[in-house]
């Protein structure tokens, strides 16, 4: 059986990168960006005034003089003006280019005007330079102010335009279809008898991906029976980059999924990997190099695979370059007898000292999904050990960080 980490590399080797497309900003946030995006000038581009009030000489009102003499106004957008006079003043406003001239901005709320005098308040002490954000004192222009393999945030999204890009390359979304397997289950809001389990793996899966961007998905429910299982997989297949089944996948009577698809081509890479939850998972590449996650259906089982191979592989074929854990420390003794990977999932919180704190919340099961609610992620626990005590460093993957 794979170990964990095997069983990531294979997936790895398996994904090949989509192509990049280009798109207008208003559609950019939560894509993945493909090209550098560099800074088309400095930033600020010229000394920007950060306060409404007048400039002035620091030199002259250092030196005590109090009344400013207005020769002129100058509103943000509007060319610079010059001052001309060593006891003159410009009216600025913010976003305004500093006028030539002066090096100190005086606020309006410290001075008073009349018949065009600007009369600064006698205790009122200024400093040189004052007010002013000095132009490519954020970044000179050409800075790369975004990499590649990035997913666009809100604040990426001001960046991109402040560098005057209408466009920008992303990541194609893949084609991602989901089904759920499994003759129990009801959708919500079908009624439901007491023999029967309620379907959530598609919709949280449909739901995980959405969080990271992938919104080319559709859901759909098949019973577990082989002929349709076979058709409607074989259509499904045509039209994904991606499939991702959760249920049928162990040793049941009616865990058809590895079977059927082998059958329609798909070819195994691997099947099983030495973990809790999750040992059943099956995965394999199409006849058109689709990637085939099939994973188990127990609820917790199917969220956790999802997470640490969905979709970091999905991110990487989006052009990613790597994913590392973050480091957390068990607030408890654990103790793991089975000679398997343990993926527990955990609450954190940030410690005094800044370390990242883990308190478990073990599931009762892998059906036990409502425990999942509030929880922060999991933390991964060596196969090679069984005891891990309070205070221990261990991998955590938090659920949207993938
Ligand atoms: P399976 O992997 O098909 O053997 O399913 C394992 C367990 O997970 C069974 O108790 C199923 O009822 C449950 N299960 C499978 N798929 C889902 C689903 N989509 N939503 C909720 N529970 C599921
Ligand atoms: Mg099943």
């Amino acid at each position: 059986m794979l170990d964990t980490a095997t069983a990531s590399e294979a997936i790895a080797g398996s994904m090949h990168r989509l192509e990049a497309e280009p798109v207008e900003l208003d559609e950019a946030v939560g894509r993945i960006l493909r090209q550098s995006v560099n800074a088309e000038r400095d930033q600020p581009p010229f000394d920007r005034v950060t306060m409404d009030g007048i400039a002035v000489r620091f030199d002259t009102i250092n030196a005590g003089h109090r009344n400013f003499t207005i020769e002129g106004t100058q509103h943000a957008g509007d060319p610079v003006q010059s001052l001309t006079s060593d006891t003159g003043c410009i009216e600025i406003m913010t976003g305004g280019v500093l006028p030539t001239g002066t090096d100190c901005i005086i606020p309006v709320e410290r001075i008073s005007v009349s018949n065009g005098v600007a009369t600064v308040a006698s205790e009122y002490e200024a400093k040189r330079n004052q007010f002013v954000h000095p132009q490519g004192s954020d970044h000179v222009r050409g800075h790369e102010v975004l990499k590649p393999g990035a997913r666009i945030s809100p604040m990426d999204i001001a960046v991109i335009a402040s560098c005057g890009l209408a466009n920008v390359e992303v990541s194609r979304q893949p084609s991602i279809r989901v089904i759920s397997t499994g003759n129990e289950l009801v959708p919500p809001g079908s009624p439901i008898e007491s023999h029967q389990i309620r379907l959530s793996n598609g919709p949280a899966l449909v739901a995980m991906l959405a969080d990271q961007g992938f919104v080319d998905t559709a859901h759909e429910h098949l019973i577990d029976e082989p002929t349709i299982l076979e058709i409607r997989i074989a259509n499904l297949l045509q039209e994904s980059d991606v499939l991702i089944l959760s249920g049928g996948v162990s040793m049941g009577k009616a865990d058809y999924v590895p079977q059927v698809l082998e059958k329609l081509g798909v070819k195994l890479v691997f099947h099983k990997i030495s973990q809790r939850p999750g040992k059943p998972m099956w995965f394999g590449i199409g006849p058109d190099k689709q990637v085939v996650f099939a994973l188990p259906g127990n609820p917790v089982s199917t969220l956790v695979c999802c997470r640490q191979y969905v979709l970091p592989a999905l991110l990487m074929a989006s052009g990613r370059e790597s994913y590392s854990p973050e480091t957390a420390r068990l607030t408890e003794d654990v103790t793991f007898e089975a000679d398997l990977t343990c993926f527990l999932p955990v609450r954190i919180s940030v410690s005094d000292d800044g370390l990242i704190n883990a308190t478990p919340a073990p599931t009762n099961t892998s059906g036990d999904f409502a425990a999942l609610s509030g929880t922060h992620g999991y933390v991964e626990l060596a196969r090679a050990q069984s005891e891990f005590s309070a205070g221990s460093a261990v991998p955590l993957h938090r659920w949207d960080s993938p």
